[in-house]
């Protein structure tokens, strides 16, 4: 068993804490969170003991939209076409594994080439290799041609949506992903408003996944896509950007609303690059994205944290400086760290597994010198990152 002290613990839940606090860890698994003095008494003699007297243990943090099948290099799509699937394989495990190093422990892996995701999710899960919990997606769906359909996932009409998630469900995928409209890094591929699929397939993506009990994260910029994503009933939207036919904002509460009321979650995917997207960008429109992120807050809309990393400005293992864009525009600290554990946790239906520090939950945690809540720097390297309580960052001293 392992027992960890600190200065301070976060529960997960904003205003919920100890300090200073303990918990003890058994195997995977959180077996006490309390007062020092509480889980000492329940600590056997021979346990091993982390204090951390000057710092913060939190719950793992939860990346909900990465690829780590980009690198986030310049030229995704031609590496893609030239890497073979072992090579891929491999550095999609050293991305997990950047990820898991920087305090992320679960990341929604949502379009990979053709499922190898899955391959790395069981590995990992086995223990053979050392990283997050993976939610794996396989290849979107997409049209022929269409955004990011070198991904192996091109479908067209009713019969090859059903197989097609039907095929991903086979390889084991924990979310059907869909391409709603189209997006930047396609060569020659529709443009980011143009919707890809009719209403009616829309119905029929979600039903079929659905009847296997797969959630549907869909990629949609445009407003009028939003809106039929949600009369569709998906579970996410990725991006969530409301973007109108004129390429300006067109923001609508009521599209908000029932957002909101079905619990379908935003998952804006804001990349670590985003300042040097924001000065590109120009003061405007920044801050646009920035007023529409806060606009979904205020109508109560479930908002998933993630980065989209592995796109070209979205680097792999930099959780913070996504975390660092919602302290920008006006989020509290502490809210921010809830959203990217409790929040996440509960909108993606992992609160049973994860996001918390609490007993019976997996041993998914981070230990960093100094106060997030003061300065989420703190987070940059942590001490200490226990993933399904396998270490994959350790203090030198207890190496
Ligand atoms: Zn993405």
């Amino acid at each position: 068993m392992q027992l960890l002290t600190a200065q301070q613990v976060l529960i997960g839940p904003s205003g919920e804490k100890l300090s200073p606090g303990a918990v003890l860890v058994d195997g995977e698994v959180i077996v006490a969170v309390g007062t020092v003095r509480d889980v000492e008494s329940q600590a056997p003699r021979n346990v091993q003991l982390l204090e951390f007297p000057d710092g913060t243990i939190l719950p793992g943090l939860i990346n909900s939209h990465v690829h780590l099948a980009f690198g986030a290099d310049k030229d995704i799509v031609d590496t893609l076409v030239r890497i073979d699937d072992s090579d891929l394989l491999q550095s999609m495990a050293d991305r997990a594994r950047q990820h898991a190093a920087a305090g992320v422990t679960t990341v929604r892996d949502l379009g990979d080439r053709r499922g190898l995701i899955t391959r790395l999710r069981d590995s990992i899960e086995r223990g053979e290799l050392v990283g997050p919990r993976i939610l794996a997606a396989c290849a979107p769906l997409t049209p022929p041609g269409g955004h990011c359909h070198f991904l192996g996932g091109e479908v067209s009409g009713a019969e090859e949506i059903r197989t097609r998630i039907g095929y991903n469900a086979e390889l084991g995928a924990d979310v059907i992903k869909v391409m709603g409209n189209g997006g930047q890094m396609t060569p020659d591929g529709p443009g980011m408003a143009d919707a890809q699929f009719e209403a009616e397939e829309l119905r029929l993506i979600v039903e079929e996944a659905h009847r296997r009990n797969l959630p549907v994260a869909i990629h949609a910029y445009a407003t009028e896509t939003i809106a039929a994503a949600v009369n569709a009933g998906v579970d996410t939207i990725e991006h969530c950007t409301f973007v109108g036919v004129d390429g300006k904002p067109d923001v609508r509460d009521s599209i908000a609303k029932a957002m909101a009321s079905a619990g379908i979650a935003a998952s804006p995917a804001l990349p670590s690059g985003w300042r040097q997207m924001w000065d590109m960008l120009g003061p405007e429109r920044s801050q646009a994205i920035a007023s529409r992120l806060k606009w979904l807050m205020a109508q109560g809309v479930p908002i998933l944290f993630g980065s989209d990393a592995g796109v070209p400005i979205s680097q792999h293992g930099d959780p913070v400086s996504t975390l660092e864009l919602y302290e920008h525009i006006g989020v509290p600290p502490s809210t921010v760290l809830e959203l990217a554990t409790t929040g996440s946790a509960r909108t993606l239906g992992l609160s049973d597994r994860t996001g918390s520090l609490r007993a019976g939950l997996a041993a998914d945690l981070v230990a960093v010198d100094g106060d997030p809540l003061v300065d989420l720097q703190a987070l940059r390297s942590p001490e200490l990152v226990l993933s399904r309580g396998r270490a994959v960052v350790r203090p030198q001293s207890s190496a």
